[in-house]
């Protein structure tokens, strides 16, 4: 059986990078159709896109225009866009491109399913609407491959911002039925994706021929994979184009005048990161994340020796630096001393980051992670006052956040703090205890990096389903992004409440003479392209690392552009997209009550 594997483009839709960051889902259920013997030809088209774009457009269509945007995240543009092209020539020549691109790696090679796999970026709908209505334009693009060939498509992410927006509920009235998936599957598919499909695949043949025929409800089916369990197979980290997702700084990533003063930045090899996940779920129960209130807390749970043979594997196959993405790698000691042992024991020289908590560990271990190639790690802080902490069930005294950080850098770990403000009911006194936090162990280079948001209230929380309890008040659905609108009871209006949240961000870094919030908000020192450029250049080096960071907030003006464009996580000029997105909404609000009228 051979099977066509997309991750499709979802960055690169709306900005041009210098790299594309791998998509961690892809790779998984493509290790895993691979490890049952099936055929795959695995394609990042994210990566292609993106390099293709800069190729060509090379910065100057950064910012799409309102038209193209419309075709990206409207059921009514996509609609046109399928009937006349010409709605957006960009995205005409984008998807001619692709398919083009996809077609020189089939070589004439029939395959027998096709799947593409949308990854989430950001709480953002449109980004999530960008993902699905790009797969159905490339599914028309791709005209070679027959139309009774089944197609899948996955991402529970996007698929649960697609459902709030009701976005799916009547998708057949937009787009012809030859171009909807056989299957949107969502759940935990990257463990149980491969059996579906064989087991499935003739039936879902039929199905299709029924459905173009006109003799089946076009209606998309949705497909709920779960499995609780491990994980058996090695992901398949590099797909057929992964050297177009790398890093290549002689392309112009640095800027000269940074160059200038770290020379060794420049002389790096083209390289990428992977992400790679072996836990599912999480211990804890916090009360404003959505992990909090799964029943099965921690569902998947590799053994050391079975995740020591995969990053054999990756080793092996010339990988370097992975990024974990895992809740929580410290979820118990004895596990994670038994995987720094086997990591040292095998003599694999690969360099890792993931997120831990506060609340597991002891010296030891954290040393055992040190030598096993622990770079880096994101602590889940959010705040250090003792009432927040103790009602979002997150309770850690100052003095083990003290003692972590010690034992951490000793072992000469980067450590990051997650940092939420704004949480229901925050006084300014809790706030400051915070910047204080920050002031005491940022100068003294314990803390080498922080981020923060505001926090957003989500539906399947605890504080979504018992507000009470935090002494709020919802009101509705945010329009644009995904989050829920609330009052504190006795105390703030939303206004308030979002204002303050606002100030908060944007004052946080002061004591440490942060002053632009997107250092902080923008996820400048969660940028892995930068930090594991910095690690290959000076290796374990804090001082230097902590020179560079600071070389490039204190001369912030200088190297705006670079900052905007490169090392934000999130999308550049967001607030523009946030802004094209209300005004789709709008005309869509507008040509509703039109319509009644
Ligand atoms: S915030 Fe982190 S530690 Fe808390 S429940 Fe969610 S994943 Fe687990």
């Amino acid at each position: 059986m051979q099977v066509l594997f997309c991750t499709v483009p979802i960055t690169s839709l709306f900005n041009i990078k210098y790299y594309a960051e791998p998509n961690l889902g892809g790779t998984e259920i493509t290790g895993a159709l691979k490890s049952e013997g099936v055929d795959v030809i695995h394609l990042d088209l994210n990566a292609a896109l993106n390099e293709y774009r800069f190729k060509n457009e090379n910065f100057s269509n950064q910012i799409l225009e309102q038209e193209d945007f419309n075709v990206l995240v409207s059921k009514e543009h996509l609609k046109k866009f399928l009937e006349d092209p010409t709605e957006s020539l960009y995205i005409d020549r984008w998807a001619t491109y692709l398919s083009k691109y996809i077609n020189s790696f089939l070589n004439e090679q029939s395959i027998d399913a096709l799947c593409f796999s949308v990854s989430k970026i950001m709480n953002e709908y449109y980004t999530s609407i960008g993902g699905f209505n790009i797969s159905i334009i490339l599914r028309k693009y791709l005209n070679y491959i027959d139309s009774s060939i089944p197609f899948y498509m996955g991402g529970k992410y996007v698929m649960t911002m697609l459902k709030q927006k009701k976005y799916i509920d009547d998708i057949e009235d937009y787009v012809p039925t030859s171009l909807l998936p056989t299957y949107y599957i969502t759940g935990e598919a990257h463990l149980v994706f491969h059996n579906f499909l064989l087991e499935n695949l003739k039936q879902d043949r039929d199905y299709i021929k029924q459905r173009n025929a006109g003799l089946v409800d076009s209606k998309v089916r949705i497909k709920p994979l779960n499995k609780y369990g491990d994980a058996t197979y090695v992901p398949d980290l590099k797909p057929l184009n992964f050297k177009s997702a790398e890093l290549d700084v002689s392309t112009g990533f640095f800027p000269k005048e940074m160059l200038s003063h770290f020379p060794e930045l420049g002389q790096i090899k083209p390289f990428n990161y992977y992400n790679y996940r072996f836990t599912g779920g999480c211990i804890f129960k916090c009360s404003y994340c959505t992990s909090g209130i799964e029943s099965d807390k921690m569902w998947r749970k590799d053994s050391p020796i079975q995740v020591a043979d995969c990053l054999e594997s990756f080793y092996d196959s010339g990988v370097k630096y992975i990024r974990f993405f895992n809740n929580n790698i410290n979820f118990k000691i004895s596990w994670l001393k038994e995987f720094c042992n086997e990591i040292v024991k095998r003599n694999l020289d690969i360099k890792w980051s993931d997120s831990a908590n506060l609340k597991v560990g002891d010296r030891d271990m954290f040393l055992a992670m040190g030598e096993a190639g622990c770079i880096k790690l994101w602590y889940g802080t959010e705040t250090v006052s003792p009432r927040i902490l103790k009602e979002i069930r997150k309770d850690v005294p100052p003095e083990r956040i003290d003692a972590v950080l010690n034992w951490s850098h000793e072992a000469g770990i980067w450590n990051c703090s997650n940092l939420l403000l704004n949480f229901p009911h925050e006084t300014n006194e809790e706030y400051e205890m915070v910047r204080n936090f920050i002031k005491k162990y940022y100068d003294s280079g314990i803390l080498n990096g922080f981020q923060a948001t505001i926090l957003k209230l989500l539906h399947d929380t605890e504080m979504g389903h018992d507000p009470e309890r935090f002494r709020i008040t919802l009101q509705e659905d945010h329009r644009v992004a995904r989050k829920l609108i609330y009052t504190e009871n006795n105390n703030a209006s939303w206004e308030e409440i979002h204002d303050r949240g606002e100030y908060r961000l944007r004052h946080l870094g002061d004591l440490v003479n942060i002053f632009d919030p997107k250092f902080l908000g923008a996820g400048i020192f969660e940028n892995d392209y930068f930090f594991f450029s910095m690690y290959e250049a000076y290796g374990k080096n804090k001082m230097i690392k902590k020179q560079i960071y600071t070389h490039l907030i204190n001369n912030e003006k200088m190297y705006e552009d670079f900052i905007d464009k490169n090392l934000s996580v999130y999308m550049y000029e967001g607030y523009l997209y946030k802004k094209m997105f209300s005004k789709v909404l709008n005309e869509r609000t507008n040509n509703s009550i039109t319509t009644r009228a």
